[in-house]
């Protein structure tokens, strides 16, 4: 699984993810420099590039953008990196920038859970939005006409994985563009663009950064068309992450490679546990060998994310576990380095059963968190 070497002669994850977007090394500067707080620039006569007012750019924001962009486009110079102030900020930069009424969009019917509200203001704007769900390729049959194809995969909450090479080919025989929300795999799990995807996106505050104290959200893309629309949206809704995020969120990259191998390591180990419970159900892990979505998954991941899903029986009996649970927080997002579950039918808007948790793997030791999350079984049972 931590496949850290590669084969084309490119350094391994974790050599890149410590380096990623630093500056050539400067006598008397730091190596990554801390953030610059700045709402203009000096800027005498007249207007030209890079920095001249803090909704347009920012040099912080510039290495970190150099940085997603050599994790998720690794030797791919024409791509580029825009950050956003959250994920959902990048998600609409792309949805809004490239959607015009009377087109017609294609969604996962079981993504991200703001999709829905989403969806309402695009059919506000008379865009048509067709939905489908990720597993088995579904959203393949609502293609014949649209525009722009978005993918979820894995998807959130239900881990299924959808085939984004034969996606992308499908969608561009259409003349359609595709983008893929690439939060749950991180750059270091999947890498969108060289499947075919015309933009990589995701939320950068879930494994990305993996702290749980940062909000942030970016696009990566490759047509500079297309590219240069998502910058304009964001320069006219001023979705912009502040200087003091954009660089926690680059010195918690440097770790990206060891926080990745060892959760997604141990939601192995955790998936494997607790499908030997008779009491779990439904249990869904893409890196389990015999998961459905296994073979689709082990073509295009590298590595199978921190997210595990499993059913209880009843409402009362999920909530019972989690309360029990000493080591993993009940609170909402996942990817970070302490471990955390809810019952996300609490939410509302997934269609998911009652009992139905998401598990988000930490980076605590795999035997304790295996260890709390058994007994926690056991005392919830009553
Ligand atoms: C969390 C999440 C988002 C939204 O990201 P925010 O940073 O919360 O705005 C989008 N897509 C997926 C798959 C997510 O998990």
């Amino acid at each position: 699984m931590s496949d850290t070497s590669t084969d084309d002669g490119r350094p391994g994850d974790g050599t890149r993810a410590v380096r990623a977007g630093l500056p050539e090394p400067v006598k008397h500067e730091p190596t990554l420099p801390g953030p610059v707080f700045a709402a203009h620039f000096h800027l005498p006569g007249e207007v030209t590039g890079p920095y001249s007012y803090g909704r347009d750019d920012n040099p912080t924001w510039t290495l970190l953008e150099r940085a997603v962009s050599e994790l998720e486009a690794p030797g791919q110079d024409d791509a580029e990196t825009l950050v956003f102030a959250s994920g959902m900020a990048a998600v609409s930069s792309v949805l809004f920038s490239q959607l015009r009424a009377g087109d017609t969009v294609v969604l996962p019917s079981d993504g991200y859970q703001a999709l829905p509200l989403v969806r309402a203001q695009l059919e506000a704007y008379g865009i048509e939005v067709r939905t489908a769900p990720t597993a088995g390729d579904a959203q393949l049959d609502a293609l014949d006409g649209a525009k722009l194809l978005w993918l979820e995969t894995p998807s959130n909450p239900g881990l299924d994985v959808c085939d984004i090479r034969r996606l992308a080919e499908a969608a561009h025989a259409r003349g359609a563009l595709v983008a893929v929300d690439n939060t749950l795999a991180t750059p270091l799990g999947q890498r969108p663009l060289e499947l075919g995807a015309d933009f990589s996106v995701a939320s950068g505050t879930k494994q990305l950064t993996g702290h749980g104290d940062v909000l942030l959200g970016y696009v990566v893309g490759r047509d500079p068309e297309a590219m240069s629309a998502v910058r304009r949206w964001r320069k006219i809704v001023g979705a912009i992450s502040g200087p003091m995020e954009a660089w926690l969120a680059h010195r918690s990259i440097a770790t990206l490679q060891l926080r990745v191998d060892r959760q997604d390591a141990s939601a192995l180990t955790v998936a494997r546990a607790l499908r030997e419970r008779p009491e779990v159900t439904g249990l869904r892990y893409p890196g389990l060998p015999d998961d459905p979505a296994h073979p689709v998954a082990a073509q295009q991941m590298r590595r199978y994310g921190s997210v595990v899903s499993f059913t209880l029986a009843t409402r009362a009996r999920a909530e019972r576990f989690l309360a029990a649970l000493r080591l993993v927080e009940d609170a909402t997002s996942f990817g970070g380095v302490r471990s955390t579950a809810e019952r996300r039918g609490r939410w509302g808007g997934d269609p998911v059963p009652e009992g139905f948790i998401r598990l988000s793997v930490g980076a605590e030791d795999p035997q304790d968190l295996v260890a709390d999350l058994l007994r926690a079984l056991d005392e919830s049972a009553a």
